[in-house]
């Protein structure tokens, strides 16, 4: 960290920052230019924080010299970290898709999308049994009974589950049930205690990114999960707010291309969430994999106009199918494959 001091900054004002630095166990290294002081704190710097220097007498401004996240950076982690999720990499060369319904509704329901995502080649099966609503009056999700459906019906395709963790309360049944990714979503990105929790375990997580956040306070988020041992981690882009009303988020793909800069962590793309019309899914989904997305979050109903939430982003099955046809092509165009769960009838064959 550096401290500029003011142009008129007296002994006594270097001698009070440089003994707050000392007090934090760091070093100091004193610049005195013509014009003003330059005092540098020699350490581990994330001890410090601006706070504890701007409003000292004499001090203009201080700052970071290096990134506050240090697990999740590339800078200390040059290979891009891969998470396995029984078998499906993330994070490597191929793209991976998780397609399944916004909320878990009905076994019937579930047995459909299941059907329908494994038909067309997802490798992950999503679906929300406990589900972040904006009002209190709105279908809430079928909770742990929820959990069971998914299961029951991601296993008729032996595909693995992803489902979003709402309350650190629900994390045991979320084990029980052996969920193979554990999803938290925009609004708890930075529920630290419940990052903490999620930190302790050893499943992966993705961190959707609060719709709000800006990367570094996202990463800052991830941050949390690595400090507590987990660093299997995939970073999820879902849109952001603007004052954009036509669609429902904006897709920061920028986003995407920076992550891949400066974290090693996988990151993927809810092309769904962004746009917020099924219309939108295709070119958003092709914009996120162009972009470098190592997989993409598609939220896919057998039945879309039926949906309890999320009702109008739903694709169907088959133009879920035609989206992972042209999302092959693409890969290939950009140097990489789609992963492609093989049909039951290929899998016999062998
Ligand atoms: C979801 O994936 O169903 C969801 C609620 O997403 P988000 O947290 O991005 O809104
Ligand atoms: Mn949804």
């Amino acid at each position: 960290m550096i401290i500029v001091m003011e142009p008129d900054a007296g002994d006594a004002e270097i001698a009070a920052v440089e003994a707050r630095i000392r007090a934090a166990g760091l070093d100091v290294h004193i610049s005195r230019g013509t014009e003003r002081t330059l005092i540098g704190a020699i350490g581990d710097e994330r001890k410090l924080d601006p706070e504890m220097f701007d409003p000292l007498p004499g001090v203009e401004r201080s700052m970071h010299i290096l990134k506050p996240y240090k697990l999740v950076a590339r800078e200390w982690h040059r290979a891009s970290t891969i998470v396995n999720v029984d078998g499906a990499a993330i994070g490597g060369n191929a793209v991976q898709v998780i397609a399944g319904p916004c909320s878990v509704e009905t076994q019937p329901q579930m047995n459909a999308a299941a059907d329908g995502v494994a038909a067309a080649g997802a490798r992950l099966m999503r679906g929300g049994a406990f589900k972040p609503r904006t009002s209190p009056y709105a279908f809430q999700g079928k909770g742990v009974e929820g959990l069971t459906m998914l299961r029951n019906a991601a296993a008729r395709h032996g595909l693995p589950i992803v489902t979003e963790l709402m309350d650190v309360r629900m994390l045991d049944a979320f084990l029980e049930q052996r969920v193979d990714v554990i999803q938290i979503g925009t609004r708890n990105m930075q529920n630290f205690d419940l990052l903490k929790e999620v930190g302790r375990v050893d499943v992966p997580v993705i961190l959707k990114r609060g719709m709000s956040a800006t990367i570094s306070e996202w990463l800052m988020a991830a941050e949390y999960i690595a400090a507590g041992g987990n660093h299997k981690i995939i970073l999820c882009e879902r849109g952001i707010r603007t004052f954009e009303t036509a669609y429902r988020n904006v897709l920061d793909v920028t986003a995407v291309a920076v992550l891949k800069r400066e974290t090693h962590l996988p990151v993927i793309v809810d092309p769904s969430h962004a746009g917020g019309k099924a219309w939108m899914v295709p070119a958003l989904s092709c914009a996120g994999v162009a972009a470098g997305a190592d997989a993409l979050l598609i939220e896919v109903h057998p039945c879309p106009p039926e949906a309890w939430c999320d009702a109008d982003q739903a694709l169907t099955p088959a133009e879920f199918g035609a989206l992972m046809d042209k999302l092959d092509a693409l890969s290939c165009a950009m140097g990489r494959t789609l992963e492609r769960r093989r049909s039951e009838a290929t899998i016999e064959a062998i």
